[in-house]
């Protein structure tokens, strides 16, 4: 039945309302804003957003105008969630400054969208993980640079472009690889302080580093430019299938980069 029902903002809307439901729609309609009302109020939320966000020096978001609009307000409510909760999370370690600089840097409106579901504290943690493992980069970053330099890597064939091309992806791919390799290595050298069952994890995860010691060698020997360009965009979980190389490789790079990079789609 169709009826009229009055809402907070004092709009009347008219609904139609299933026998015998009318209380109970009257009095939820009753407390909320009218359709267009609460279409302003978000506008207006999303519009205070922008500005408390641009006044604390986040910057400009990038993406479709509509999206952006949703995403500053979603960035907000997490900084806000950050700020009033920066005593316990400070608690967490020493890379809090990272994770909120290292969240302060996200641009992309898509990628608050595609987070706006999670708890802020799950999201943070996830920017924790990932500033760790940030920093053990960094940190490991001669070693691993030493590594790429100390690989046989054969000359690239192809046109001048390709190779041009081919040849930064190389050196990017070899970097990843070689950056996973030692950063397992030193969490598994460094066990003292993990939990029991994390010794069993380490045990499956031995064999990894010199499998991908492995692969970066194979790699580093192919030398058509196109096939560099054909994994351009590989996941490392993607290269060790296009490898060829055992299934569970590619299911523990998974689990690991969830485990202890969470982190590479951040
Ligand atoms: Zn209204």
């Amino acid at each position: 039945m169709l009826r009229e029902i009055k809402h907070s903002c004092g709009h009347i809307e008219t609904y139609q309302i299933p026998n015998g439901k009318f209380s109970r729609m009257k009095k939820f309609y009753h407390e909320r804003l009218c359709k267009e009302c609460w279409k302003e109020q978000e506008q207006e939320k999303q519009k205070l957003a922008k500005e408390d966000n641009a006044r604390s020096g986040l910057p400009r978001l990038t993406g479709p105008l509509n999206l952006v609009y949703g995403a500053e307000l979603i960035r907000y409510e997490f900084f806000k969630f950050i700020t009033d909760n920066s005593e316990d999370l400070k608690d967490k370690g020493p890379q809090f400054q990272f994770a909120v600089d290292l969240l302060r840097s996200k641009q992309k409106a898509s990628w608050w969208h595609a987070h706006k579901r999670e708890r802020f504290v799950h999201l943070f943690d996830v920017a924790m993980d990932h500033a760790a493992h940030q920093l053990r980069l960094k940190a490991l970053a001669p070693e691993i640079q030493k590594q790429v330099n100390s690989l046989h890597m054969v000359p690239l064939s192809g046109s001048t472009k390709q190779i041009q091309w081919a040849e930064s992806i190389r050196s990017k791919i070899l970097l990843d690889l070689i950056g996973v390799e030692l950063c397992l290595e030193e969490a598994l050298n460094d066990k003292e302080e993990w939990a029991e069952f994390m010794v069993q994890l380490c045990h499956d995860l031995e064999p990894v580093p010199d499998l991908l010691r492995k692969m970066s060698k194979d790699l580093a020997l192919m030398d058509a430019a196109g096939h560099w360009i054909e994994i351009r965009n590989h996941s490392l979980e993607d290269l060790v299938r296009w490898m060829k190389r055992p299934e569970s490789l590619a299911r523990t790079l998974h689990l690991v980069q969830g485990r202890f990079f969470f982190i590479l789609n951040l």
